[in-house]
């Protein structure tokens, strides 16, 4: 289920590295407020850009993968899911960007532009990039089961030891589509078939 959207991941993580090390390389020559400034709005910018085009492909890799037909999945379904409140999340992807690009300005702007403080930033931003894979991987599983008219699902919960017990409490268990209780954690691999 989620091969492809682990790809994705990985490969955001990388060019998340690589915008970290071409601001941590620019740092140094950055000796003004305004130009900090500018350049860690554009490094958020870069960071939300690429983030919301590989959620996207994702998310449509996974609809097509699971019988969707249609054009349901585009940059407008993508942007009321992240202007929503994710209910793993509790916040809304937009908002937290927003959150994010002030705070990292600040953080920069108070440490001196030490390049350490980019680390937690980064790691921050794909842990939160990787939680919205899933989830919108998830919605798009849904929407093409809706679409071709499956009534109710499957929990299945991914037995990998690290299950947590609200999860293994749901395997196989059925739901009606429009009933699916939400992820109970982020990062929660559990998977929904649809059941006959
Ligand atoms: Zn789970």
């Amino acid at each position: 289920m989620y091969e492809y959207t682990d790809k994705i991941i990985s490969t955001m993580n990388k060019r998340f590295i690589r915008i970290m090390d071409r601001l941590k390389r620019r740092l140094a020559s950055i000796d003004e407020i305004s130009a900090l400034l500018t350049e860690s709005e554009q490094t958020i910018a870069e960071l939300d850009y690429i983030t919301r085009n590989m959620l996207l492909k994702a998310a449509k890799k996974a609809y097509k993968d699971n019988g969707g037909r249609l054009d349901t999945i585009d940059e407008m379904w993508l942007n009321a899911y992240l202007n929503g409140l994710s209910p793993v999340t509790k916040y809304s992807y937009a908002n937290e960007v927003d959150r994010k690009r002030s705070r990292f300005f600040e953080t920069l702007a108070a440490s001196d532009k030490d390049p350490k403080e980019l680390k937690p930033a980064l790691r921050l931003w794909s842990h939160m990039a990787g939680e919205y894979a899933l989830e919108v991987t998830d919605l798009a599983v849904l929407q093409a089961y809706m679409e071709n008219g499956v009534e109710k699902v499957r929990w299945i919960t991914e037995m990998d030891g690290r299950e947590c017990s609200e999860c293994a409490s749901r395997d196989d268990m059925i739901y009606l589509i429009h009933n699916v209780p939400p992820k109970p954690h982020w990062g929660c691999r559990c998977i929904l078939v649809p059941e006959q």
